[in-house]
């Protein structure tokens, strides 16, 4: 029984896995015992020794084994004075203070709790105590019941890992069916199996990784998959890379007359890092092979127009190019300025967003012309036919795989993403290690500096004269809360609350709103009143966060600012002063080191820093970028990168490295397939 499993087996040959299960992690992308060995534990418990609840401070989480005393329903409508509904309260008695001492779990709209509960069992708990109401509970903690025999079980007495994603299989089921496949897996070395970090064998790893004897051995096990991965994504970076050299790109630059037409007829002149900016991309469209480059510059650094001469550039070759935004707002702001600015020099622009569907089949024949769009432009017969250029908007906020959707093409096109976000050296080479970078430094002239302040909230009323002088001055207001109205009523200002607000403030002023849940024609019709100033003050989600430019703007009122990210901040910042005015930004929150921070500098690197440093780096890019890996609380250290460059460097230098190499490079796509960014699925296709 013991060893007839391989990474390699198929799930099927897990006969203790259920038709149903089986099913289930089929269809989560699972097909092999290495799919299932390599999906991480999201935490885990060392259930050999429980927190005391009697010796708990409030926030941080605990793991808490009680015996349920009491399980009923309560809270009926507005009791308590809050409103909040009906919610499901476990009381239980905690084990580790020998019964004496009690404590809450409550489960809001979770009917299915109360049914799963009953007075007598005993439970184990994760959560963070809060203080509801007079005393600290739990509320919405992740759960198990405790089973007659689980003493001598997987499930208690050790370190046990919780799994994340379940795919509707009990934890503990998991937690079984994991325990199972180890124990069935043959410890001898596979030949299929490449050992990145030879020094702890795979397997070994393995099992440390799932049911760790000791938290060092649970730590060394995810620092070794974790420099695995690390090496994964740079000899994914590599093999981009060199895929992108080879790729025969098209030569999309013509004479570059329509950049000087348009350049002849703005009303400023380019700033010189633009120029070179656009210099630089010039000589990539014009050479064989494709351009993949990186523009990066901090927010209102002028990048649209450098995107917008790369586009005519292709245009003049008599190939379209595609710009991908990632808002509607944003999408549909490009695409009337570029209106505006190609009205002479007849070059068609069009818009794809979700909802303009009808006109989906864009084509502009022979002649080639512009499109701007959002995500819409992934699906359908969006995109025309010959497209030279991809410009991916705000990069940052695209997940690599959606960019590589839109590229994956017959003819590769030329390729241009733009970020507004600096990324750390360490990380830049790990996730965008196959692009040429151009950086933008500096902003064009002319522009009134940005003061920014905390104000906490005994100071609102001298930042609402503030803004009444300068609504008499002609100027217009941003005001960005953090929610949208019925999102979480419970925590913070819900954004139509506080359009409500301003509007009782403010009785003479027009004052708008704006979120992500109106339509597109509400959003749309909003925005059109608030550039041509009919509307005087903007109340409103962050969907303004990015792009969003109406240089008339001067002042930024962002409410809770404690509960942005710094570079997010930042962004929310950039929207004023973006004119020849002076401008404000008014954080309202009691003064911390973070926003300090902000209130101190304008540099986007200093911030990006800080915020990385503050938060680590997987918040820092979001998920969409990084996905849950190994890497995800390890990427910013330094001593993981150096290591990796090693191994990497001891690949190279191994005289059969192109074989090796290759294997190497299979086997990490393979492994860690679902976190590393794909090369277009076509060019691997054919180039293997
Ligand atoms: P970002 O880099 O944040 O995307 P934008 O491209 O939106 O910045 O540009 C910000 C503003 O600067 C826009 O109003 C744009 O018209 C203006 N702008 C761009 N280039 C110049 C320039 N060379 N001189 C003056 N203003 C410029
Ligand atoms: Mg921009």
């Amino acid at each position: 029984m013991a060893g007839e499993l391989l990474l390699t087996s198929s799930l099927e040959e897990c006969v203790f896995i259920r038709p149903r299960e089986l099913a289930a992690m089929q269809a989560a992308g699972m097909a092999s015992v290495r799919d299932l060995l390599f999906m991480l534990p999201r935490r885990y418990e060392d259930r050999r020794m429980f927190d005391r609840y009697d010796s708990l401070s409030s926030g941080v989480p605990v793991c808490l084994r009680g015996r349920v005393v009491d399980v009923g329903w309560k809270g009926w409508g507005g009791r308590g004075g809050k409103g909040r509904g009906r919610y499901v309260e476990a009381v239980l008695a905690d084990e580790q203070s020998l019964g004496q001492a009690r404590f809450s779990c409550l489960w809001f709209s979770m009917p299915g709790v109360a049914r799963m509960l009953c007075a007598g069992q005993e439970m184990i708990v994760y959560g963070r105590m809060k203080p509801y109401g007079k005393k600290l509970s739990m509320v919405h903690p992740d759960f198990e019941i405790i089973r007659e025999g689980d003493e001598q079980s997987i499930h208690l007495n050790r370190i046990v890992p919780v799994y994340g994603g379940r795919m509707g299989i009990a934890v503990r089921r998991l937690r079984e069916i994991v325990w199972e496949t180890l124990s069935r897996l043959s410890p001898a070395p596979e030949p299929e199996v490449y050992e990145f970090v030879p020094d702890t064998p795979c397997k070994t790893a393995l099992r440390d990784l799932h049911f760790p004897e000791t938290a060092e051995a649970r730590d060394r096990a995810r620092r070794r998959f974790a420099l695995e991965e690390c090496l994964a994504q740079q000899l994914n970076v590599a093999y981009r890379r060199r895929r992108a050299d080879e790729m025969p790109g098209m030569r999309t630059a013509g004479s570059s007359h329509l950049v000087k037409d348009l350049a002849d007829s703005l009303p400023f002149e380019l700033t010189e890092a633009q120029k070179r900016c656009v210099r630089e991309i010039y000589r990539d469209m014009k050479a064989p092979r494709s351009m993949n480059r990186l523009l990066q510059g901090d927010v209102g650094s002028g990048k649209t127009l450098v995107a917008l001469c790369a586009m005519l550039l292709a245009v003049e070759h008599g190939y379209s190019a595609v710009m991908m935004a990632p808002t509607q707002i944003l999408a549909e702001q490009h695409y009337l300025k570029f209106r505006q600015m190609l009205d002479k020099l007849d070059v068609p622009v069009s818009l794809v967003t979700a909802d303009r569907k009808e006109e989906s089949h864009v084509s502009f024949g022979k002649q080639g012309g512009i499109v701007v769009g959002t995500h819409a432009l992934l699906y359908g017969k969006n995109v025309p036919e010959r497209v030279g250029l991809v410009v991916i908007d705000e990069q940052h906020k695209f997940g690599v795989n959606q960019r590589e959707k839109l590229i994956d093409r017959e003819e590769r096109p030329d390729v241009l993403v733009m970020t507004a976000t600096p990324i750390p050296r360490t990380l830049t080479l790990t996730f965008y290690g196959e692009l040429d970078v151009s950086i933008l430094d500096g902003v064009p002239g002319g522009r009134g500096a940005v003061v920014t302040a905390i104000r906490t909230e005994k100071d609102k009323g001298k930042v609402l004269a503030f803004v009444r002088n300068q609504l008499e001055e002609g100027r217009q207001i941003y005001v960005v809360s953090p929610l949208i109205d019925g999102e979480d009523s419970r925590k913070g200002k819900a954004v139509t609350k506080e359009w409500d607000e301003w509007k009782a403030l403010l009785p003479h002023v027009d004052v708008g709103l704006l979120h992500g849940r109106m339509s597109s024609e509400e959003k749309e019709a909003v925005m059109k009143d608030f550039r041509s100033n009919r509307i005087s003050v903007l109340v409103s989600t962050t969907v303004v966060e990015v792009g969003v430019d109406v240089p008339n703007a001067t002042v930024m009122v962002v409410e809770d600012a404690d509960r942005f990210g710094l570079s997010q901040l930042h962004q929310l910042r950039g929207r004023v002063g973006r004119g020849a005015q002076e401008s404000w930004c008014f954080l309202m929150a009691e003064p911390n080191e973070r926003l300090t921070t902000l209130c101190g500098t304008n540099d986007g690197f200093e911030i990006a820093r800080k915020d990385l440093e503050l938060r680590g780096p997987g918040e820092f890019l979001g998920t969409v970028q990084h996905g849950a890996g190994f890497l995800s609380g390890l990427a910013a250290d330094g001593r993981l990168l150096a290591e990796t460059q090693q191994c990497m460097r001891e690949l190279r230098q191994n005289p059969n490295y192109h074989q090796e190499y290759e294997q190497v490079l299979a086997q990490a796509q393979q492994r860690f397939a679902a976190r590393l960014p794909r090369f277009s699925r076509r060019c691997s296709a054919s180039g293997e």
